[in-house]
């Protein structure tokens, strides 16, 4: 099978008021967490994004290396009204995409499962359109707003997208459509196949697809992309630890400040245990091991660094697969100096290191009560906990 996708952005989004494909949702521009998410399906040979006819030139410029990275294999103008953008795309496709599925560039939260099942359908069936029940009460009204009688419930469903077609089915639709005028007329392409007389079938997707036609719809999405964030384990936890031995003639470093001491930290780098913590823990969520794999204490070019490179370093390998730092918290356990008054210029420091602001940081000090390595004043203790998400 080699699905070819048609992701149609062609509306001037005049109910929106602007560019609502590009305005970020959770820092992500809309357009690119539908992108995102379309190339989790499986067996997708390309995929054509169709965008406004006067924009298409700038944003294919712009965001060129984007669309490389999220398998877009064409971009193209879209048409006066949505299906000849369709039309576009389709003809964009290479001869040999079949099933094709048109989505909403604007339904960022389509269930993939239910994808999933309009492909098979489609592909059995020849036509399939994802859509859900109607739940509330339909009233017909007349021009001035009057009640007149009810539609029956059973027989409605609001039709979302994706919606997936046989290429020789929907290649027929459009070409039908295109002779006798109804492409103009359409807002689907399920209308499309039954006006060409096709049969297409209903498959039931999520109330929560929703398609961003207002400003206020932004808010909706946001919330609920959290949430599947959330449920997806689009956040993650790592974990960190270490401690160093103190002695004379080295400055005490603790998370990247300067503490007043008699004896500071050992170490190949400049020994500062609680950022070692920290990239453990930024590397841990991230998945990527531990520091000692990435900046080896045998290898010189690490003598004597400061240590908020390593987990400045940290930050950009998250970053790269898509993970930014929500929240740090830090415990630096050391017997002397106070750790306490030095906790604000600490906690600034380490937001430095991770690039985010300090109210994204906590740190907390302890002593070891006179016990151990520690409460005898030879080591400084760190344990860090970090939250990333996508
Ligand atoms: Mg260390």
């Amino acid at each position: 099978m080699a699905l070819g996708v048609i992701v149609a952005a062609g509306g001037a989004g005049t109910r929106f008021g602007g560019e609502k494909i590009l305005v970020p949702v959770r820092g992500v521009p809309l357009l690119f967490r539908t992108l995102r998410r379309l190339r989790r399906l499986d067996g997708t040979a390309e995929m054509v994004l169709v965008l406004p006819a006067e924009r298409a030139g700038a944003i294919r410029g712009e965001y060129a290396a984007e669309f490389a990275a999220l398998g877009v294999s064409a971009v193209v103008a879209g048409g006066r009204f949505r299906e000849e953008s369709v039309q576009n795309g389709f003809a964009a496709l290479r001869p040999d995409a079949d099933p094709v599925l048109v989505h909403d560039a604007v339904r960022p939260l389509f269930s993939l499962d239910a994808a999933r099942r309009a492909v098979a359908v489609a592909v059995r069936e020849g036509a399939a359109v994802v859509g859900v029940p109607a739940r509330d009460t339909l009233l017909r009204t007349d021009s001035d707003l009057a009640v007149l009688e009810p539609v029956p419930r059973e027989e409605v469903w609001h039709a979302e997208t994706p919606q997936v077609f046989r290429r020789a089915v929907l290649a027929a639709a459009l070409a039908k459509a295109g002779t006798d005028g109804f492409l103009a007329v359409a807002t689907d392409e399920a209308s499309l196949v039954r006006h060409a007389g096709g049969r297409v079938t209903m498959v039931r997707g999520e109330a929560w697809n929703l398609k961003v036609t207002e400003r206020a719809d932004l808010a909706i999405v946001s919330a609920l992309a959290a949430a599947e964030a959330a449920e997806d384990g689009m956040t993650r936890i790592g974990h960190g630890w270490d401690v160093h031995r103190l002695a004379p003639g080295r400055p005490l470093m603790v998370g990247g400040v300067a503490l007043p001491a008699d004896r500071g930290t050992l170490g190949h780098s400049d020994g500062d245990a609680l950022l070692h913590a920290l990239t453990d823990a930024v590397l841990g969520a991230a998945g990527l091991d531990d520091i000692g794999t990435h900046f080896p204490d045998t290898d010189p070019r690490y003598r004597g660094v400061a240590s908020a490179s390593f987990v400045a370093a940290a930050v950009r390998l998250a970053a790269e697969r898509g993970l930014r730092v929500s929240n740090a918290d830090l415990t630096v356990v050391l017997e002397k100096p106070r750790v306490g008054p030095h906790r604000d210029a600490i906690r600034r420091s380490v937001a430095a290191a991770l690039g985010v602001s300090p109210d994204r940081v906590n740190v907390k000090a302890k002593t070891a009560e006179g016990l151990g390595p520690v409460g005898s004043g030879d080591a400084v203790e760190a344990f860090a906990v970090v939250q990333l998400e996508r």
